[in-house]
């Protein structure tokens, strides 16, 4: 049987008992305190052999991890540290004879040197040079380290310098002596065994009053070292070690083994100082809290993350459609500003184009002024040869033809305003002014001038804000039309009725023709472009006036007059007070 090797072994040879020990002095010293040790277990545990490995703390921690030694005889403070760590268990606790209770074995003494007479207390080391073993050093710091804490002081801030020699304990000593620290460190009892004459020169500082306990000590004290089983120490060997133990009677130097004392105190001290196996309290709650709920802690890291990722994209598309949106809008104002122009190209063509149409009647109106002078300048010619001309007469045929002259420059300039080709413009204007002017343009231009009403129901009351050209067109445009519908009727028939009305904020142009009038099926389609009934029309003229309306927020609309013959035009446009 394979796995019976070791116990076989073992009735052959003895096994080997592998106790690790915390190393604080020099091997040939640390082996005459504890050669009765082994000497005792090897008696009383025949089947065994008992080796003590010497090891510091780090590498105490080593065997205990990898489970290379089978006992550990370790300070309380390096104790309590596995104990939470590897789960080692003390089974039991030294008793020295220099100890009134196992439970009152540890404590440290803070030294300086006798003549400093400045240093009193503990606390009069504020801003002092202090030299200590180590900061894991149990009774070479940390005992000190939690009475300066309750003191009010940190060793690592309140010093001017802290100062950790290392082992032996003789380091701290001679620092002090020798001057290069106020204060030092030690183990108590330390004090105790060294020389008289250099023990003479040094102090400890706040000495306690310890009942029974023969070194003095500047700190609380606490239970002395333990030995303690690893978790895979076989609990047969753990039961006979302990009981040797127990029963081994005191050393020359006076030690022996009791039961397991309470290392309570020690957890304090750790927790207090947050250091040890307590340091993870220092870590602060957040980093504490992500140990202890780390489940919770991951998800809500990725939930961060989810976020975080979601929230990115989202920017990402948000810039991706932004663009696209700003681009599409860049397009449509290009396309905007082409319409634009191709409109006003539009509307210049339509106004020439009503000039055209009533080009036949423009030139017979400008004759007319043409005529009046030229009937002026014969009359004139007639006087001169007949000797009669005065200088009434000259003077009454000059002023004629000066107002005849002045008639044809009026329509000529009208009709070259109009024609302009000009970007559109907005201008407040009182509405019945012009359409007043629209009604100069458009009778200028005739000779047989029907009768144009206009009636003001505004009474001049508001402004629209209009390109006056546009204005002018649309009115022509309808004024025309009204005047092509009227084509059959007698000439003194011929009507046109203006009307302005303002309703709220709107205002309301209304212009009336007497002619045929229009079937209810071709009003649908009167602003639609291309519409015409008239052999040489264009069928542009209403589509372009109802977008310049439009435009200026209105809309154009046709009706049948309440009574009688014809049609009615009305546009309306917002009105600016
Ligand atoms: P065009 O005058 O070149 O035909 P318009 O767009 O100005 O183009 O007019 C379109 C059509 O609407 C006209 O052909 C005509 O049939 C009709 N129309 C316009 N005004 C009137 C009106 N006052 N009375 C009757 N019909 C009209």
């Amino acid at each position: 049987m394979v796995f019976a090797g070791p116990i076989l072994a073992a009735s052959a040879e003895p096994r080997t008992v592998r106790i690790g020990l915390l190393a604080f002095l020099d091997t040939e010293a640390m082996n005459s305190q504890w050669t009765p040790l082994l000497d005792h277990l090897a008696a009383a545990l025949p089947d065994y052999k008992p080796v003590l490995v010497q090891l510091d703390h780090a590498a105490l921690r080593e065997a205990v991890a990898g489970q290379s030694v089978d006992f550990v005889i370790t300070n309380p403070g390096s104790y309590v540290a596995l104990e939470m760590e590897f789960g080692i268990s003390r089974i039991a606790t030294l008793d020295t004879a220099q100890a009134p209770s196992p439970m009152r074995a540890l404590g440290s003494a803070v030294i300086v040197r006798a003549d400093r007479q400045d240093l009193r207390t503990l606390a009069d080391l504020a801003d002092k040079r202090v030299s200590a073993v180590g900061e894991d050093a149990f009774g070479g710091f940390q005992l000190a380290w939690r009475e300066f804490m309750q003191l009010g002081l940190d060793p690592f801030a309140d010093f001017a310098q802290l100062d950790f020699v290392g082992l032996p304990m003789r380091k701290v000593i001679d620092a002090v002596t020798q001057g290069r620290a106020d204060a030092g460190i030690v183990r108590a009892c330390i004090v105790e065994d060294i020389p008289p004459q250099i023990r003479a020169g040094l102090r400890v500082l706040s000495p306690r009053v310890e009942p029974d306990f023969p070194c003095q000590t500047s700190t609380r004290l606490y239970p002395d070292w333990p030995i303690a089983t690893l978790r895979a120490t076989p609990p047969t060997l753990a039961k006979s070690v302990a009981t040797a133990l127990l029963a081994m009677p005191a050393t020359p130097q006076g030690m022996s083994w009791t039961v397991p004392a309470d290392y309570q105190s020690v957890h304090e001290l750790f927790r207090e100082l947050q250091t040890g196996p307590y340091s993870y309290l220092k870590e602060g709650t957040l980093r504490a809290a992500a140990v202890r709920y780390w489940p919770a802690v991951l998800m809500l890291a990725a939930l961060l993350i989810a976020w975080i990722i979601y929230t990115v994209r989202v920017e990402y598309l948000v810039q991706a459609r932004t663009a696209e949106l700003r681009q599409a809008l860049d397009e449509r104002k290009a396309i905007e500003g082409r319409m634009r122009v191709h409109q006003e190209q539009v509307e210049h063509l339509s106004r020439l184009s009503i000039l055209g149409e009533l080009s036949g009647t423009l030139a017979h109106e400008i004759n007319q002024p043409l005529a009046s002078i030229g009937n002026y300048a014969q009359s004139l010619v007639l006087r001169v040869d007949s000797g009669r001309l005065t200088d009434a007469a000259v003077r009454e045929a000059s002023v004629e033809m000066a107002g005849q002259a002045e008639r044809a420059a009026g329509i000529l300039g009208r009709i070259r305003g109009f024609a302009r080709k000009r970007a559109s413009v907005r201008e407040r204007r009182v509405p019945a002014d012009l359409v007043r002017e629209a009604v100069v343009l458009f009778s200028g231009m005739l000779s047989n001038r029907p009768e144009i009403r206009v009636v003001d129901g505004t009474a001049a009351n508001g402004m629209v804000e209009v390109d006056p050209l546009q204005f002018q067109q649309v009115v022509l445009n309808l004024l025309k039309n009204g005047l092509d519908a009227m084509q059959d009727l007698p000439s003194g028939e011929r009507r046109l009725h203006i009307a302005l009305e303002r309703e709220g904020d709107t205002l309301r142009v209304a212009v009336r023709d007497f002619g045929h009038g229009l079937a209810p099926e071709a009003r649908d389609h009167l602003f639609e472009p291309f519409f015409t009934t008239k052999p040489d029309g264009l069928g542009l003229g209403l589509s372009i006036c109802a977008t310049i309306v439009e435009a200026h927020g209105g809309r154009l609309s046709a009706q049948a007059p309440a009574e009688g013959a014809g049609l009615v035009f009305t546009f309306t446009l917002p009105i600016h007070d």
